[in-house]
């Protein structure tokens, strides 16, 4: 009999997720109850998040418990429905976690069926909560105009390159800060951004100074720290500093020191305002809508890094933190 393989949270890790804060196990196969669908599961989308799920702080959802399969989301093809809206065959895009086969429920918002015609990577990488995320950030909350300076860090990562390119469709003149000089040439040549900053080796602030002679208007915060530290130090008068994530402390055991330079909020008379992707799920046809738009036009780009199996989890989530990914961490289940 078909069993199911899950990769299930052994302890709370510290730093980097290790091999041994997992397990690998055998579960038998879900079943579905009403209202239920199972899926096997053929793609996971690896967002910073999921790490943040595994510490024991109370976040915006609850802690992944020990002994639970690592949440995640990701694409299967229907294998059992008990619910209206999924037919077996049809595609489903949820939150299967970190096993083949997941038990998903019909609620609109939380599992979304996907056309025959959709392409998997496309949606992890854009249509799902990424491109949402960037689109709500940069047009919503950061209320990005024409002719304004837009700085985006981990700008080279999933979330940062499409808020970045979205910003630059708006008209505005961007700057990304990114981990290496790879991902730097990538976001001026290929992606069109105005200049780019390798954080690793550059002076930060006299970088920021140089390509930003008209200060900042917009900073798309991914990261946190010493980055959303300097860019508050170049905030413009009535600038908007969008707060979409802080990767730099999902790591961390200590919460980290808090910006200095917070004070220019003040001066600047700035404002500073985070967000949830999550809140704003039910606008996502609509936005997939606008997304798909430009991606049809060329003036949207994605790219996606792919691994392999479940063997590779732990891998495929260090590298959103070592900066090994360029573009969607994706997860192949072959
Ligand atoms: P990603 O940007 O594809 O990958 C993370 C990137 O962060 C890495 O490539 C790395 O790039 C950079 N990074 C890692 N540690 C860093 C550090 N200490 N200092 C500076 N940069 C660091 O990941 P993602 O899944 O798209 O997530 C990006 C951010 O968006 C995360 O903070 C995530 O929590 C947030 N997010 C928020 C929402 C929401 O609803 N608010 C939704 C989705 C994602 P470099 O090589 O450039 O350093």
């Amino acid at each position: 009999m078909e069993t199911n393989e899950a990769v299930v949270l052994r302890r709370r890790p510290t730093g980097l997720l290790s091999a041994d804060d997992v397990e690998h196990v055998e579960l038998p196969m879900p079943r579905a109850e009403p209202g239920q669908l199972v899926v096997r599961t053929e793609w996971l989308g690896i967002d910073a998040t999921v790490r943040s799920w595994l510490n024991s702080g109370e976040g915006y959802l609850p802690p992944v418990e020990i002994g639970a399969v690592v949440r995640c989301s990701g694409i299967g093809t229907v294998v059992e429905s008990r619910a209206d809206r999924f037919t077996e065959g049809e595609r489903a895009y949820g939150l299967p976690g970190w096993q083949r086969y997941a038990v998903l429920p019909d609620e609109v918002g939380i599992t979304t069926p996907l056309p025959a015609s959709a392409d998997p990577e496309a949606t992890m990488a854009v249509f799902g909560a990424t491109g949402l995320t960037a689109y709500l950030g940069i047009v919503d909350i950061g209320a990005a105009q024409a002719g304004e300076t837009v700085v985006v860090s981990a700008a080279a990562g999933a979330t940062g390159s499409l808020a970045a390119q979205i910003a630059k469709i708006r008209g505005c003149r961007v700057v990304g800060v990114a981990g290496s000089d790879e991902k730097c040439r990538w976001l001026v040549d290929d992606l069109g951004l105005d200049g780019a900053i390798n954080h690793r080796s550059a002076d930060l602030a006299a970088e920021l100074r140089r390509l930003c002679p008209d200060r900042i208007d917009v900073y798309f915060d991914n990261v946190g720290g010493p980055i959303l530290d300097a860019c508050l130090g170049r905030l413009a008068r009535n600038g908007r500093v969008v707060l979409c994530g802080a990767i730099s402390a999902y790591n961390e055991v200590r919460r980290p020191p808090g910006p200095a330079n917070y004070v220019q909020l003040i001066q600047r008379r700035g404002r500073m305002e985070g967000f949830l992707a999550l809140d704003h799920w039910g606008r996502m046809p609509e936005i997939a809508e606008i997304l798909g738009g430009w991606l049809a036009y060329g003036q949207l780009r994605f790219r996606t890094q792919q691994f392999d199996g479940l063997e590779s989890a732990v891998e495929a989530l260090n590298a959103l933190f070592t900066g090994a990914n360029i573009g969607k961490v994706v997860i192949r289940l072959g």
